[in-house]
């Protein structure tokens, strides 16, 4: 039950409970196990990096680098800060020749506090700062001298200029928490030379990601993705195609029901078949601008492929009968879509051809593709990828083929959890491995303190054979600490008392019918295993049972 306290988690971020981080831990782990049979090693990625890179990677006009980044500047220099801002105002509350000295003492304190950081070194004297503190040394001797009977116009234009070096002043760098991780990849692969390792380079990643989104079912603004990336070698079609099984490989091991891969190529940025073709989808959207939504509306400027992204009932006509990329594809780019899809077909993956699948980052190019998933109502999609043939040489580095895919492992999760819901009430899959465990197998209900050492020592062993043991802190009446096993859901309970500690036999007694039988201490392990269902069986020795 939800209570009120003073903390709550920021808003559209969320704790993560047991029982269900174990699905969470078990869908990772297919990852790893997947990923590591296709070749992929896995890397780890800081969650801040300079802004820079997404703006130049993402796009400026996508929503992710224009909306939703949370960025802020990292320097060591607050102080400073809070002056600047102090004077800002006063140059705002202030704006008449009559109140110049207010001011001159301003840029006099924000000069010292500036010469003062530079001398502790927590702010580099770089040739802008460097300009910029002679500039306002210039203003402040000019504000000194102000007569109050100056002309207005004057006064204003300098106070403008002022105000403007001030802005302009930057202390450190703009960092962002990551928004998506293919960036980082990239960055990392020219960071560490990764082209002169044989290519193609496979890498996977898995971790938070933040978006300043509108939360709701399926959306968050701290979110988790599951990636993979080949970066270097050819742009072969079967590379295309053995990522995307690669992918249906995974979600077939997790038993994710209802998806759909659906799949397009968006052609070359460049010498160029999509340029041609977002003219000519710009020049016939013009024509029906009317009937679109003031989104859409402005996305004919700032990026008219996102238009066909639009879910908006009242627009899906008009988008229907907007021209395909399909017919626009150079040579090349039609060749390249033709045999990824041969190469899928080899593998025996079922994809639907979508025309409107664009994806919302600038970097895809050619293949893209999306997987939706079932019991995710209006944000369906729980993969979404494509190839970036030119982002390493945008980031800095050679020219590089480069294609990889994101899951959004939030709505994984979310998936399974409602196929698992389904699967429980038609009585399908009672046993689905999906099912979250979290109860202890084994209760240990003690009494006394002999009981206790053996309590602790039989604990270990369980645990070290596989098995998940509860051991009660403080001594509990056997009817209790019964009670208590049957609340948190254990499947045995061994009693230890000071009977089964003098006579060497324990009593193990199976919660669910009564059963009572009682062993010598080296014979439990052997008998829990053997007892254990054939589904339960399936998972052992695993920790978690
Ligand atoms: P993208 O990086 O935008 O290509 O997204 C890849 C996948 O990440 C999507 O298909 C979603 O499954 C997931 N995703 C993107 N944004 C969010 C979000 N705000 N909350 C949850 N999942 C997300």
């Amino acid at each position: 039950m939800a209570n009120k306290s003073k903390f709550q988690a920021i808003k559209g971020t969320r704790d993560l409970l047991p029982p269900e981080t174990q699905l969470w831990n078990r869908v990772e782990q297919t990852a790893h196990e997947v990923f590591a049979t296709f070749g992929f090693g896995e890397i780890r990625l800081p969650v801040l990096e300079p802004t820079e890179l997404f703006a130049r990677s993402i796009g400026l006009n996508t929503d992710v680098v224009s909306k939703e980044m949370y960025t802020f500047e990292d320097h060591d220099v607050q102080g400073l800060e809070i002056i600047r801002s102090h004077l800002l105002r006063d140059m705002d509350l202030h704006p008449g020749p009559g109140d110049a000295q207010y001011i001159t003492a301003g840029l006099n304190q924000f000069l010292a506090a500036a010469n003062h950081e530079i001398k502790r070194g927590t702010l580099s004297r770089t040739p802008e700062i460097a300009t910029a503190l002679l500039r306002l040394e210039q203003d402040m001797n000019f504000f000194a001298g102000v007569s109050p009977t100056m002309v207005l116009a004057e006064y204003g234009s300098q106070t403008n200029e002022t105000r403007a070096t001030l802005q302009a002043m930057e202390w450190g760098m703009e960092v962002a928490l990551r928004p998506e991780a293919t960036a980082s990849v990239c960055r990392a692969y020219i960071e560490h030379g990764m082209q002169q390792l044989p290519q193609p380079v496979k890498l996977y990643y898995m971790g938070p990601m933040f978006r300043r989104e509108r939360p709701q079912k399926g959306r968050y603004r701290q979110f988790y993705q599951i990636g993979a990336e080949i970066l270097g070698g050819s742009d072969a079609p079967a590379i295309d195609a053995e990522l995307i099984e690669m992918l249906m490989t995974f979600f077939g091991k997790l038993d994710l029901e209802g998806t759909t891969l659906h799949i397009n190529s968006i052609g070359h940025s460049a010498p160029n078949c999509r340029r041609g073709y977002v003219e000519k989808l710009k020049a016939e959207l013009e024509k029906v601008k009317d009937k679109l939504g003031p989104d859409s509306q402005h996305r004919i400027e700032t990026n008219p492929l996102r238009v066909l992204d639009s879910k908006l009932e009242f627009e899906q006509g008009v988008i229907e009968k907007l021209p395909h990329i399909a017919d626009h594809l150079c040579d090349d780019c039609a060749k390249h879509y033709a045999a990824v899809k041969q190469h899928l077909e080899l593998r025996g993956v079922i994809y639907r051809e979508n025309w409107r699948l664009v994806r919302g980052l600038d970097y895809y190019m050619r293949t893209t593709f999306e997987i939706t998933a079932q019991g995710l109502g209006s944000q369906n999609a729980v993969c979404g990828g494509g190839r970036y043939d030119g982002l390493v040489e945008l980031l800095g580095g050679p020219p590089t083929k480069g294609i990889g895919f994101a899951i959004g492992e939030d709505r994984l999760i979310l998936s399974l959890q409602e196929g698992a819901k389904s699967a429980t009430a038609s009585g399908a899959k009672p046993n689905s491995p999906l099912a979250t465990r979290h109860s202890p197998l084994v209760y240990i209900a003690w009494m006394g303190e002999r009981a206790y050492a053996t309590a602790v020592r039989a604990a270990k062993d369980l645990r070290n054979a596989g098995f998940s043991v509860e051991l009660p802190p403080t001594e509990l009446k056997f009817g209790k600490a019964l009670g208590q096993a049957d609340k948190l859901g254990a499947r045995f309970a061994l009693i230890l008392g000071d009977n089964e500690v003098s006579e060497g036999l324990w009593t193990l007694k199976t919660l669910a019918d009564g059963t009572q039988t009682k062993l010598p201490e080296p014979a439990i392990i052997e008998h829990l295993r053997k007892s254990l269902s054939p589904v339960w069986a399936g998972f052992s020795p695993s920790p978690g049972l």
